[in-house]
């Protein structure tokens, strides 16, 4: 009799901890691989694909959507847009205030969070602005 079974994934043939509670959810593999075994399809593994929490948008296209919203938000603040936050300190505390609610917001919207931290920052950034 086992004592103690560690869950084994199909996929990559490593034990399976963070995701064991959904292990059968994930047949019987991690997220990740199981991600790419059936939700990636037909784009590069390298490549962000369409669904939603991708683990590969994190290294695809995330820093370079990340530079470009920081640099919009500095033209916006330096042309004094109507921000609800318009200076350094509000403007930073919304941003940790947003970014500790996060998990709820795309919650509220019906949506997965995001896989890539890149994505919740570049939300984050923008959110800033306005978020009380
Ligand atoms: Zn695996
Ligand atoms: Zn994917």
């Amino acid at each position: 009799m086992l004592h103690h079974m560690e869950l084994m994934c199909r996929r990559s043939h490593r034990p399976v901890r963070v995701s064991a509670a959904q292990f059968d959810v994930f047949e019987q593999m991690h997220y990740v691989c199981f991600h790419y075994e059936f939700e990636h399809d037909a784009f590069d593994v390298d490549e962000e694909c369409s669904a939603g929490g991708c683990p590969s948008a994190t290294i695809a296209t995330g820093r370079g959507i990340v530079i470009g919203t920081a640099r919009a938000l500095a033209i916006e603040s330096a042309s004094d847009a109507p921000w609800a936050n318009p200076t350094v300190h509000e403007y930073l505390e919304a941003f940790a205030r947003w970014l500790e609610d996060s998990d709820g917001y795309y919650i509220n919207q019906g949506r997965v969070p995001p896989g890539s931290g890149w994505e919740v920052v570049n939300d984050g950034l923008r959110a800033a602005t306005t978020y009380e």
